[in-house]
């Protein structure tokens, strides 16, 4: 079965009804559109960004109807192969993202994807790992559910290991679980520091199946060593009683080395940092400082 990206909605609801009908063990090709539903094009700066209309976004491909799913069961969903679209965009959006106060304005860089890697700017290739920026299942509570938070069902996880290999198990909240996908990203680091990866057009194909009485509390991923990095890193630290302020201050040091190593401009190392560095949560039990490290390949900084 192949699914056009035409089946999309907005907003998690269990009345939406589903497009398609899918059997323990079926797979489908599922396209998916970009984050902004098309609001970005190839050829857009930053006043697309500036005019995003945020009813339009995140939209996902669904849902999907799995027979005879039931609640409590576990929906286990096997990501097999992923195509990205020729092109993606990375953006700072105003008010968004883990550096908000210190980026105020609206920025985009429109990325070529080709040979497995994807261009923001000239020069600066960074490796295409492509995954699932929302992916999960209708909520049993009724009526319309933002899609930005991710909840107990899934959806906007950005978790970047699910891609290609991964396995998926999310909790069935509703009679049929009601499945649906959307936000790919042909890169994305751990945090997706300033909200967006590289943002791109999709097909899916992924295997559904059931295990009886078996959901999980939370999702659970099995990863694929594809979305392992093992190249030497830059990494830069946040210390402090706060994981949050620490995670600030560490990707806050993370785009000044950049910056200063490269001559790139801040808010172009902030998006780098979004889309190719991973946050770490390094140590939690040294009372009362904890350690998030930012971590960026070497090999990105030329
Ligand atoms: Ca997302
Ligand atoms: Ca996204």
């Amino acid at each position: 079965m192949h699914i056009r990206r035409t089946g999309v909605h907005t907003a998690w609801d269990n009345a939406i009804p589903p497009i398609a009908s899918l059997a323990p063990g079926a797979e489908v090709t599922v396209e998916t559109a970009d984050a902004s539903g098309g609001q970005i094009g190839a050829g857009a700066d930053a006043a697309a960004v500036a005019g995003l209309d945020f009813g339009r976004v995140n939209p996902v491909t669904g849902p999907f109807l799995v027979e005879g799913a039931e609640p409590g069961d576990a929906l286990v969903v096997d990501v097999l192969d992923m195509t990205v679209g020729d092109w993606g965009w990375t953006a700072n959006i105003p008010g968004f993202g883990l550096l908000a106060d210190d980026f105020p304005d609206p920025h985009l860089r429109v990325s070529a994807i080709s040979g497995g890697v994807a261009e923001p700017l000239p020069g600066l290739r960074v490796p295409v790992v492509p995954m699932i920026g929302t992916i999960g299942v209708a909520p049993p509570e009724p009526g319309e559910h933002s899609i930005v938070p991710p909840r107990r069902w899934g959806g906007n996880l950005d978790i970047r290991h699910i891609g290609p290999g991964a396995r998926l198990v999310l909790p069935v909240g509703v009679p049929g679980a009601l499945l649906s996908l959307g936000d790919a990203h042909a890169a994305m680091g751990d945090g997706e520091v300033c909200g967006t990866g590289v943002e791109t057009e999709a097909a899916v194909r992924l295997r559904v199946d059931l295990r009886r009485g078996a959901a999980p509390a939370t999702p659970v991923i099995e990863t694929h060593p594809r979305a392992h990095r093992t190249g030497a890193a830059l990494a830069t630290t946040g210390i402090g009683p706060d994981l949050m302020r620490a995670a600030r201050d560490a990707t806050r040091a993370l785009v000044g080395e950049v910056a200063a190593r490269t001559g790139m401009a801040p808010v172009d190392a902030y998006l780098l940092a979004s889309i190719a560095a991973d946050l770490k949560i390094s140590e939690v039990v040294d009372a009362p400082n904890w350690v998030v490290s930012a971590h960026l390949e070497l090999s990105l900084l030329g």
